[in-house]
């Protein structure tokens, strides 16, 4: 790992934090790994590719750091219907309720609306000869899926998520 470029990216992280300790060259260990805080509200959580790839399972890591969509009908909770709360299996940031879920059709968990506002984050997608919104946890970064301006009422927005991005925890 390139001890300089990543500390200056933890620097550039911790303009308002209180993380006095420096990254260590070559530690792996994910519980020294830095939670850093920005002036949202929302604390990032930031681990090293590595980090990732030990703490994640191999789809978890595919789906959440690369990207990656599980096929459709194929996920734990496209036809989950039990009451509860979706977090985000990289860093456990509460993301979506139950009871925003409705049925889509597509095979995959489908939201109208983020359990709150700012724990979800989106970017352009000019992938795949297509223009999407892509969805992220805005504390770890993890890919979730992409949200789409066909939902419905009362945002009018679907939110396609990969199952294994989440995990679900019942009432
Ligand atoms: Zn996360």
């Amino acid at each position: 790992m390139n001890r300089l470029a990543l500390f200056s990216e933890l620097a550039a992280a911790c303009l308002v934090a209180e993380c006095g300790k420096s990254p260590v060259a070559g530690n792996t260990d994910p519980t020294t790994s830095q939670i850093v805080s920005t002036n949202m509200t929302v604390e990032k959580v930031i681990r090293t590719d590595a980090e990732w790839q030990k703490l994640l399972t191999p789809e978890q890591y595919r789906i959440t750091r690369k990207k990656g969509t599980e096929r459709a009908f194929s996920g734990l909770y496209w036809n989950n219907h039990d009451p509860g709360l979706y977090r985000c299996v990289a860093c456990d940031l509460d993301l979506f309720g139950s009871d925003t879920k409705f049925d889509s059709g597509t095979g995959w968990p489908s939201f109208f609306r983020p359990m709150l506002e700012n724990h979800v984050a989106t970017a352009e997608d000019n992938s795949l000869f297509a223009r999407r919104t892509e969805v992220h946890c805005a504390r770890c970064g993890a890919h979730l899926g992409h949200v789409f301006e066909d939902g419905p009422k009362p945002t009018g927005l679907r939110y396609c998520i990969n199952s294994a991005a989440l995990k679900f925890e019942k009432k």
